[in-house]
Formats: structure tokens, C-alpha cells, sequence
């Protein structure tokens, strides 16, 4: 972390509440479902679909999970309801993952099944390396009961990834969906790459394995040396807008909503104009899109766990033109 990312974080904790605040207004569709609702309906018109999160995680027993449960359940019956082409993600040890893990398995079954039900996706967010394999296993777990609608996230940045992408993929063929990107988490040098060049590579090298493999691959990264990495990687495998996926023969039953056997992500209020670019270009683009009233603390901690972003979002405020919302 360079000077600039220290002084940020250093200072975070003297920021008024009302000051960030008004800087996560940028990334957070609100406090609320229905202003979730609200900013999915305007950002329609952009071509873009959802993925919604509901802001926390780490609980700290196990009766907390059941506030999230009964929100996503609010979520999903409101997709429906609204007709929005959204899907979720949720945060593991936000339904106990690192509590107890077998009440956490039954919490996300839950969801896991009524979105099932209703024909809709569900993505496990990827926390830091406490929880990865536990978030591995609850994907196959679901997988083997029947439940197809559900994917992970991989970090490119670990180094666990490619014999990750191996197993998943070995075990469930085209049934594999990932999204993949860099990692928010800043993890030690024995587990994970921490150079610039090396997280990027890395993140290359898992795309073009997902892909490879028939795996659908969600793309999460503003970056432009891996979206073009991508776009090359894509187009040598015959992927592209409005093609059929050339990697099945048969088409894999999947939740609707998906992308011709990939698709772009990019978080809420980040580099929106190469989003609606990819869209232009036919691309199935999708916002992540986060809500809730623990903005405050979601926000503080994923700042001073990666200082990266403290130094990303700086310099939107400061140098709008680098980060078109
Ligand atoms: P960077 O090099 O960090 O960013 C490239 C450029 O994008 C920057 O130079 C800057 O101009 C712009 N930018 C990036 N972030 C910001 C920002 N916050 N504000 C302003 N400008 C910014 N990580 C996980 O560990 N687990 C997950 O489950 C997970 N899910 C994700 C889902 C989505 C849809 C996305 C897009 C990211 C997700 N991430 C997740 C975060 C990801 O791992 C990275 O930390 C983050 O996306 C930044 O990496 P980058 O590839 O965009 O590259």
C-alpha cells in the first residue's frame, strides 16, 4: 500500500458518519428494499441486470442469521413480484458459516430452494480464506441435492484457485457457474499472490480455466487488462453476444436470466461506462447491488481490509472522469 492508501485509512476513523455516508451513496442502493427496487427499475433502461446483496456479514450467533433469511426471502418474492431480471448473492458467514456449520448449510438450502422454486440464481459471495472451503462444500452440498441454481465466487488472487476450479468442475461438469474475481480480502504471501501483476494474472489464468472447462463464468472486474484479457479469451472459444454457447451440445438447465455461457459484473456505482459500452457490444452485463441499514460498518471494514479501495473511491471524488458512475 503506497502513502496516499495510509493516509486514507488513517484518517477513516475522524470521517463524520455524514461524509461517508454521502461517499457510499454511490455504491449502496439504499437503506431498503424498496429503494433497491427503485434504482434496479432506473437502471433498466441501461441494459443491465441485477445481482442483489443484502449488506452484512460474520454473524455473531447463530439466531442472527434468521433477519437474513427472512430478507432474502422479502428479495426474491419481490423479484418475482416486479419482474426485475435479478438474481442474489449472499455472504456465507452471514447465515453462520463460521458458527455452525451444518445450521448454516440448512439457512442457505432455504434460500437456495425457494429461489430454486421460482426459477431464480443464487451466487455464494467468496469471504477470506476462514471460510473457503466451507463455501466450496456448501456449493457441491446443494449441487447434490438437487439444487442447480447455485455458483460461487473464486479469487483470482489465491493461489488455491486452479486446483479449486479442477475439483469443482470435475465433479460438476457444465453445472459449474462461477463468477471470478481478483479478491476483496487481502491474504497473506504464503496463501495468495499480493502484487499488482500477480492477482491479475492470476485472475486471467481462472478465467480462461472456467471457460475452458464449460464452466459458466461471470467476469467481476473493472480492471481493463482483465476485461480485454477476457474479451480475447472469449472470443478464441466462439463466445461472444447473441452466439450459442459452442461448449454443450445439449443446453445445461440453468435459472433464467443467464448469459450465453458467460456474462460481465461490475459493482454498483464503479466504471459504469464500460459497462454500458460491454452492453452496447451485446454483452449480458450485470450490476452487483448492495442495500441495507449496516452500510456504515460494511463499508468502514472493507476499507481498512483492502486500502486499495479507499484509494479508488478518493480518487472518484476527486477525479470523477476516472470512475463514470
Ligand atoms: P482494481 O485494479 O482494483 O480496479 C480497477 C479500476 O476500477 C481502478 O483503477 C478504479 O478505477 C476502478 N475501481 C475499482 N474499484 C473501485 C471502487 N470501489 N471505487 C471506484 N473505482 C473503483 N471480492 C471478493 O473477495 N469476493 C467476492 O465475492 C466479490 N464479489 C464481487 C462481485 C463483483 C460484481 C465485483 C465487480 C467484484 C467483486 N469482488 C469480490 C471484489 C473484487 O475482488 C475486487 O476487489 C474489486 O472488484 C476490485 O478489483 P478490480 O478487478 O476491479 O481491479
Amino acid at each position: 500500500m503506497g502513502i496516499f492508501g495510509r493516509t486514507i485509512v488513517a484518517l477513516l476513523p475522524f470521517a463524520p458518519r455524514f461524509v461517508v455516508r454521502w461517499v457510499a451513496k454511490r455504491y449502496m442502493a439504499g437503506e431498503n428494499l424498496e429503494q433497491a427496487l427503485e434504482l434496479m427499475t432506473k437502471l433498466s433502461s441501461e441494459e443491465a441486470c441485477f445481482t442483489v446483496d443484502v449488506l452484512g456479514e460474520e454473524i455473531n450467533s447463530i439466531e442472527e442469521s434468521s433477519w437474513f433469511i427472512d430478507e432474502y426471502e422479502r428479495v426474491l418474492d419481490s423479484i418475482v413480484g416486479s419482474g426485475i431480471d435479478a438474481n442474489i448473492s449472499i455472504k456465507p458467514t452471514a447465515l453462520g458459516l463460521l458458527i455452525d456449520q451444518k445450521s448454516a448449510y440448512k439457512n442457505i438450502e432455504r434460500i437456495v430452494r425457494k429461489a430454486s422454486e421460482n426459477g431464480i440464481f443464487v451466487r455464494l459471495d467468496m469471504e477470506d480464506s476462514r471460510a473457503t472451503q466451507a463455501t466450496i462444500d456448501a456449493t457441491l452440498d446443494m449441487q447434490a441435492r438437487g439444487l442447480e441454481n447455485i455458483g460461487l465466487v473464486l479469487q483470482g488472487r489465491m493461489f488455491r484457485t486452479p486446483s479449486d476450479i479442477s475439483q469443482m468442475c470435475e465433479t460438476l461438469g457444465p453445472k459449474a457457474d462461477f463468477r471470478i474475481c481478483k479478491g476483496i480480502y487481502l491474504e497473506p504471501r504464503e496463501i495468495a499472490h499480493t502484487s499488482y501483476q500477480g492477482i491479475v494474472e492470476g485472475t486471467n489464468k481462472a478465467l480462461d480455466m472456467m471457460l475452458e472447462s464449460g464452466a459458466y463464468t461471470a467476469i467481476a472486474s473493472h480492471d481493463l487488462p482483465v476485461i480485454d484479457h477476457a474479451l480475447k479469451s472469449l472470443e478464441s472459444r466462439g463466445l461472444g453476444p447473441g452466439k450459442d454457447d459452442p461448449r454443450h451440445d445439449n443446453p445445461v438447465s440453468r435459472a433464467k436470466g443467464k448469459g450465453p455461457g458467460y456474462e460481465f459484473q461490475f459493482l454498483l456505482g464503479v466504471r459504469g461506462n464500460v459497462r454500458r459500452s460491454l452492453a452496447e457490444k451485446g454483452h449480458r452485463t450485470r450490476i452487483y447491488l448492495p442495500y441495507g441499514r449496516k452500510w456504515y460498518e460494511y463499508g468502514m471494514r472493507r476499507l481498512r481490509e483492502n486500502p486499495d479501495v479507499a484509494v479508488h473511491v478518493t480518487k472518484s471524488l476527486f477525479f470523477p472522469w476516472t470512475n463514470r458512475r
